[in-house]
């Protein structure tokens, strides 16, 4: 992996592996939520160990080259609604929708285009028209929609007649065959060259410029804004005045705690505020595993810096978070930095890079992390709202004091009345710019599981070459660093085995096997990632050494016993 495969029956070995479970499955389940099995929940929790070790304890030097100052908090899920309101996430929560007008599905209306091209009677529809090259390779579902294409009537009616009905009931096409077919006629005659794009849009609609809908192909409406926010209400009587929301993003917590923080720690500029935690989006389309689902849990940071050094900041943090997953085992081909078109820029963001990962699901890479200079939006937004504007405002002392030569007095009140420039008194007193590196733990840890998935061929005990799948996990985030086997269940092998079972079970998680043979309990511990496989055998019980087989080169080292854990050591160190 990760080359183009089937989710389902990937999201099948997750269940019987016991990395994840689909919520609630013994009652059908509930769309966009995911449980994590007991290997999952280790998997997930290295990651969010190894991001909060090498971002938040021990984040590498700046781009000076000095220390970052970095602090973590953990705010509640359930806040003032106040915060939702100047965030500007209750007015809307930006996603534009469309509904279809036949099955009335909603749909995020900057994904339509990236879900229909894999929809079923998108598929079956292509199998009876002609589409013309490519012209757009960075982007294949545009490309796709973009290409010119040619058909013949008698085809699309009999299709319309036949796959059609079952797998595009709202369609125009099907609805009203032949209508449909004389205005697409009509049309033609005037264009010669017509796209994919606008033909599917034709043939769904019966009208030109419409959206088709990928659940039925019906037509969709114009874009409208909807709320993704969950409700709740606090306190156990329901009304207007205790609704409340679920957040949908840890950030704002960052933000509304920024004073605190200062006055509490008595920081410096440039510092970082760190946070995990879950975030609830009513997302309209939970797919492609848990890649978008309604309950994850985001990794974020919340970098506070002058102006001036901002763009500096945004550089070092978006090269530092892409670095970041190259170190924990993932192909730096399959990681794709994306600076954002100014287009697609929120209104206050002065650049955002999206670094995506090349799940195998898509033929587009997908976000994993988007890194965001906000400037100075969110401190702003939160100052004016809740009318604090001088909780929020920087005085840098530091700078300050380093001009000191430069004027007649050191009381800055007393130097605001000589009416300085604008420019000048922001160089002191400023609201600071922020970076944001707002990552996703589930996504992460999805990625993590597609890369980590490989099948091979090993030698079985008797030579003969054996199919195995293997979870390719870098050492640190793999849920079992070590399994422990004795060789044989007798001459002291298994008192052995399970004294090193307990002196290294303190420090990782180490798993003790003593059932069935060798090479199975090998197979296992490859299925589950396990990246050392340590055996207790008849030379032990003479020199105290024992052997390490390794999880991907199938070496085996013999080492001695007082020396394991060193050498589990080594491999579990961070590399950032
Ligand atoms: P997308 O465009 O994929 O919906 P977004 O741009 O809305 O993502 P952000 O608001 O920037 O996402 O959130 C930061 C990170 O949180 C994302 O990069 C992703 O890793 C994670 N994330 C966001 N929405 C979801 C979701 N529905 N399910 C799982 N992870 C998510």
């Amino acid at each position: 992996m990760p080359t183009k495969i089937d989710m389902a029956k990937f999201a099948k070995f997750c269940k019987d592996m016991g990395f994840i479970y689909q919520s609630s499955e013994i009652y059908g389940g509930i769309n966009g939520f995911w449980d994590y099995g007991p290997l999952g929940v280790e998997l997930k929790k290295n990651i969010k160990d190894a991001w909060w070790q090498d971002m938040v304890r021990n984040p590498p030097p700046g781009p000076d080259g000095q220390e970052i100052r970095m602090v973590g908090l953990d705010c509640s899920i359930i806040m003032n609604p106040k915060v939702w309101v100047a965030s500007g996430h209750a007015a809307g929560f930006a996603d534009p929708m469309q509904t279809c007008r036949q099955c009335k599905k909603l749909f995020r209306a900057d994904q339509v285009r990236d879900i229909l091209p894999e929809a079923e009677w998108v598929l079956s529809l292509l199998k009876v028209m002609t589409v013309g090259e490519g012209l757009y390779p960075q982007s294949p579902a545009l490309n796709l929609l973009l290409r010119n294409c040619s058909w013949k009537n008698s085809d699309l009616a009999k299709w319309a007649n036949s796959k059609g009905q079952k797998l595009a009931p709202g369609m125009a096409l099907v609805r009203n065959t032949e209508t449909t077919l004389q205005t697409l006629e009509d049309i033609h005659r005037q264009n010669a060259d017509l796209q994919l794009g606008v033909v599917i849009g034709i043939l769904s609609s019966g009208q030109i410029a419409m959206t088709a809908c990928p659940n039925c192909g019906g037509d969709l409406t114009e874009p409208k804004q909807f709320n993704l926010m969950n409700e709740t209400h606090t306190g156990p009587v329901q009304s207007e005045e205790n609704k409340a929301y679920l957040r949908p993003e840890t950030a704002q917590g960052i933000f509304v705690n920024y004073r605190n923080v200062l006055d509490s720690t008595r920081l410096k500029l440039p510092f970082g505020i760190a946070q995990t935690g879950k975030a609830f989006r009513n997302e309209i389309n939970p797919r492609n595993f848990t890649f978008r689902s309604r309950e994850f849990e985001q990794m974020e940071i919340e970098f506070f810096c002058h102006p001036d050094e901002s763009m500096k900041w945004y550089e070092y943090w978006r090269d530092l978070r892409k670095l970041w997953y190259s170190t924990l085992g993932v192909k730096s081909d399959n990681l794709v930095p994306r600076e954002q078109g100014k287009e697609e820029l929120a209104h206050y963001s002065i650049g955002t890079t999206d670094i995506e990962y090349m799940f195998p699901f898509s033929d587009e890479p997908q976000e994993l992390e988007g890194v965001a200079h906000r400037g100075s939006f969110d401190l702003e937004a939160h100052a004016k709202a809740s009318g604090m504007a001088e909780k929020f405002a920087y005085f840098d002392e530091d700078r300050w004091n380093a001009d000191a030569a430069t004027r007649t007095t050191n009381s800055f009140k007393e130097w605001m009345k000589s009416n300085p420039p604008a420019e000048q008194i922001g160089k002191y007193q400023f609201t600071p710019h922020v970076i944001e590196p707002s990552a996703g733990a589930d996504r992460f840890t999805l990625a993590v599981l597609c890369e980590a998935y490989s099948e091979d061929e090993v030698p079985d005990a008797s030579g003969k070459a054996e199919k195995r799948v293997v979870m390719k996990f870098h050492p640190r985030l793999a849920p079992i660093k070590a399994a422990i086997f004795p060789l044989v269940n007798k001459d002291g092998m298994p008192e052995k085995a399970m004294a090193l079972y307990r002196s290294l079970k303190p420090h990782f998680n180490v798993f003790f096997d003593d059932k069935g043979a060798v090479g199975r309990r090998y197979r296992r511990q490859d299925e589950a990632g396990t990246p050392f496989c340590i055996t207790i055998d008849g030379q032990t019980l003479t020199d105290d050494t024992v052997t390490i087989r390794d999880r991907d080169t199938l070496k085996q080292d013999r080492v001695k016993l007082s020396d394991v854990r060193a050498a589990i050591e080594k491999a579990l160190s961070p590399q950032v």
